[in-house]
């Protein structure tokens, strides 16, 4: 017996009509029945979001990407914006790679917007410009994993592709009471197991979103709705009263703080701005002079040779602090403003730029120097 299923022996079907058990499965029900009470409900609940208007295998692409590790409502402007600016793929692909990460700044994992751009320009040397409708085509992409895959698939091409984000591993860890870290190699195989054999033959398309919007509104993370789910008959959890205690919550490590000086340096009525490197965290994305100040270390301390480096040689002036969360790091940024008399030589090469404050807004500084634009104005 599968040692993800310990509670096999105190399950018993619990409605009669569905009692077939599948031992392939290990469940106690017929895999069909998910897929056909899912759309049925879709049928009445399904959400209506700008993407579900249309089949375009781009804009579907485009909306997964945007989706992963983001809120629905966080991307329907973006997504709109996109759009407006990049109808189709090919404008994407002709597009700089600056343009794109300054439309995506805010958005947050920055490493999409390159891969969305590194695909665009793949669909359009090896594909001709039409997307792939197979998953090894489609997960060949930047960017493209295998539940993304699945999903474009399913959704633009109406062919099963089997989904696992968030959501849905959320609605399979209860539907089958999956009592271990879900995040464990042998339950990862168990829950692709589970979502290919219950994505269906007939209607991928509508199953793929119904499972999803289950999860997001239903079967959500805290107090899930199972008097409303079409799939409470059938639910392992909600049998055994673990609809609240699962998914397992693995204790996450702490996230770590991070300290670094970021200087205003001005001249002639311009301030210094860096790109980072293309490659990397944040990777394209702008700010000011940046340092990381090392334990036990000075903050003006650093901010004082980093000045230097940039030729500046008079006293440092404190302009403010501000912190901000990235997915793997706190960040305490402290600010600090500086006249500069002989101004650096700095050209496009070196990804850098004097520019006057009132460019600084059109550019895709990263969020926490966002936050420290409107410190720039009491500054020095
Ligand atoms: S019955 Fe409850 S726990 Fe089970 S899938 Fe539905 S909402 Fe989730």
């Amino acid at each position: 017996m599968d040692r993800n299923l310990k509670n096999t022996k105190k399950f018993v079907p619990f409605v009669e009509v569905f009692s077939g058990f599948d031992e392939r499965m290990n469940i106690p029900f017929v895999p069909a029945e998910v897929a056909r009470r899912l759309l049925a409900w879709y049928g009445e609940e399904g959400r209506d979001l700008p993407w579900r208007h249309t089949r375009d295998p781009y804009r579907i692409w485009l909306s997964e990407i945007m989706l992963q590790q983001t809120t629905v409502e966080a991307v329907i402007p973006y997504f709109e914006r996109f759009l407006a600016r990049f109808p189709d793929v090919r404008t994407l692909a002709a597009a700089e790679i600056d343009e794109v990460i300054a439309l995506w700044a805010g958005l947050g994992y920055y490493s999409r917007a390159r891969n969305l751009h590194g695909a665009a320009r793949k669909v359009v040397a090896e594909h001709g410009g039409e997307f792939p409708a197979e998953l090894a085509g489609l997960m060949a992409l930047p960017g493209v994993g295998r539940s993304t895959a699945g999903a474009i698939l399913s959704i633009a091409f109406d062919r099963p592709g089997p989904i696992l984000d968030g959501n849905v591993r959320r609605v399979l860890c209860r539907l089958f009471a999956l009592e271990e870290n879900p995040r464990g190699s042998a339950a990862e195989k168990q829950l692709w197991f589970w979502a290919a054999a219950l994505t269906p033959d007939d209607r991928p398309h509508d199953y793929a979103q119904a499972i999803m919007d289950l999860g997001a509104t239903v079967c959500v993370p805290r107090k899930p709705d199972c008097a409303a789910c079409p799939l409470g008959e059938l639910c392992r959890a909600r049998a055994l009263g673990m609809e609240q205690a699962l998914p397992l919550r693995v204790k996450k490590k702490p996230t770590p703080e991070v300290v670094q000086v970021a200087l205003f340096l001005r001249r002639e009525g311009k301030v210094l701005v860096c790109r980072r490197p293309y490659r990397g965290l944040l990777g394209g994305m702008w700010e000011f002079p940046t340092r990381e100040v090392k334990t036990e270390a000075d903050p003006l301390q650093t901010a004082r040779e980093l000045a230097r480096q940039w030729g500046c040689r008079g006293a440092l002036q404190e302009a403010g602090a501000v912190r901000h969360v990235y997915s793997h790091f706190r960040l305490d940024l402290r600010l600090y403003a500086a006249a500069v008399e002989a101004q650096p030589q700095v050209g496009e090469d070196d990804g850098c730029r004097w520019l006057s404050p009132e460019k600084l807004g059109g550019l895709a500084l990263h969020g926490a120097h966002q936050k420290a634009l409107p410190f720039l104005a009491g500054a020095g």
